[in-house]
């Protein structure tokens, strides 16, 4: 018996908000409230037509702690999902605390005036939410999140220590467009542009943007070029993975993204700071925000699969283990489901299925936690049963999927 509060309404909350609705014994209420109410009020609607569950919706600001703390005692809200922007989890973090309701993320802090993620200012709250008494759990999306889960799974059920994990993100959706992307454009090209890094025998190792290709044979999608990009997962499964010396993160582009990427960086449209235009000062990449297409509206448009997961390498029994956890998603499918791409919906489905976590007490603590601090069978559980079923396969362990 839970009443939700969800923060932001685009295509994660859609996703996230459709599948609270659908586990209305768990979320026996939703009170969806964004900056622009008529988008919760479609996302209302279309649970309404669908579902037949009754949501509320508000307008709110989520860089006004004291506004969201108002309405969430307000409305008696037991714990806050935060699916805006990274910008907010601060605010939303000292609103929580404010009321003493449970705070559940998908994405680690970010200013809006430097390209830079880090868990640094969240993990500073510890304190504060243990003296609270209430749990604040970061990052319940797929990556973070699941890929999160699935090291913690095999932490806890297939290995007796963890030594190199690699983490392979690929989405080989098309959606007919030159270029445009997945999720928040501006949140998406800052992280996409940044330098590399990975971590390898305790430290930490900085590559150039891009600079490191592999081609990688996605099970049930095919070989695809993958990048390795600096993710947030990594600092924390860093901490919390047991005889850890490797991780890394890949991610797929085609060539078309890359090449319009480049070039809209060589011409300053990625900049995020501000520039004088005719008199008045705007920020390039938000200004390219509003020209390409709104993630949410690649649904109808996107077909085509992802596939996410973690190839996990170390002892078990005294014998070298590799195995490859993973799952594939559709993007119609998807869409027919709940009006949102497959990039929504694996982000989606995992912070609704944390929100539950939390409302239903499977996960329980006080302080600031990361999901692989927890128990992963009963999260495992729910991605079976709540639309993203994963798969183990058994390498051997000297075997790469590595196309040369
Ligand atoms: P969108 O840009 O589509 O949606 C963000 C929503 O937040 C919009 O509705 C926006 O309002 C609202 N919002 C922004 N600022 C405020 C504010 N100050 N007050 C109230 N509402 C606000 O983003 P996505 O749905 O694509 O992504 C949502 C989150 O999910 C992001 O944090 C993203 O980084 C994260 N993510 C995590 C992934 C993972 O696997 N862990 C993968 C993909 C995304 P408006 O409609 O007015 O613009």
């Amino acid at each position: 018996m839970s009443h939700i509060l969800i923060i932001g309404a685009g295509g994660v909350s859609r996703v996230a908000t459709v599948k609270c609705a659908m586990n209305s014994q768990v979320f026996t209420k939703i009170t969806l409230a964004s900056r622009t109410k008529s988008k919760c009020d479609e996302i209302a609607k279309f649970i309404k037509d669908r579902l037949g569950v009754e949501i509320a919706t508000a307008k709110i600001d989520a860089d006004d702690t004291e506004a969201v703390a108002k309405f969430a005692k307000k409305i008696g809200a037991d714990l806050l999902l935060n699916v805006a922007l990274p910008y907010q989890d601060l605010t939303l973090m000292d609103a929580c605390l404010k009321v003493g309701i449970p705070y559940i993320d998908t994405a680690n802090y970010e200013h809006p005036d430097t390209a830079h993620f880090e868990y640094k200012l969240q993990w500073a709250k510890n304190d504060d939410f243990k003296n609270a008494g209430i749990p604040a759990l970061l990052g319940s999306g797929f990556d973070p999140g699941v890929t999160n889960v699935f090291c913690a799974y095999a932490q806890q059920n297939l290995f007796d220590e963890i030594n190199e994990i690699d983490i392979l993100d690929c989405n080989a959706g098309d959606h007919g467009y030159a270029f445009a992307t997945n999720f928040n454009p501006e949140i998406n090209l800052r992280e996409v542009s940044a330098n590399g890094r990975y971590w390898e025998n305790g430290s930490w190792i900085t590559t150039k943007p891009l600079e490191i290709m592999m081609k990688w044979d996605y099970p049930k999608v095919g070989v695809k070029d993958s990048y390795l990009l600096y993710h947030e997962e990594m600092e924390s499964l860093v901490k919390n993975i047991k005889g850890l010396k490797r991780i890394r993160f890949f991610m797929t582009f085609g060539q078309s993204y890359l090449m319009h990427m480049r070039c809209l960086e060589n011409v300053g449209m990625l900049r995020i700071d501000e520039v004088e235009h005719n008199g008045m000062k705007i920020v390039p990449i938000q200004f390219l925000k509003t020209l390409l297409p709104d993630p949410a509206s690649l649904g109808p448009r996107t077909k085509g699969k992802t596939n996410i997961g973690c190839v996990i390498k170390g002892i078990k029994d005294g014998k070298p283990r590799k195995v490859y956890i993973y799952n594939v998603c559709d993007h119609e499918e998807c869409y027919a489901e709940t009006g949102a791409q497959a990039v929504s919906y694996t982000t989606g489905v995992p912070a609704m299925i944390g929100s539950m976590m939390i409302a239903t007490g499977k996960w329980s603590g006080k302080g600031v936690f990361n999901m692989e601090e927890f128990d992963a069978k009963p999260f495992m559980d729910e991605l079976n049963k709540q639309g993203l079923p994963w798969e183990i396969i058994e390498m051997d362990p000297d075997e790469s999927r590595v196309v040369e």
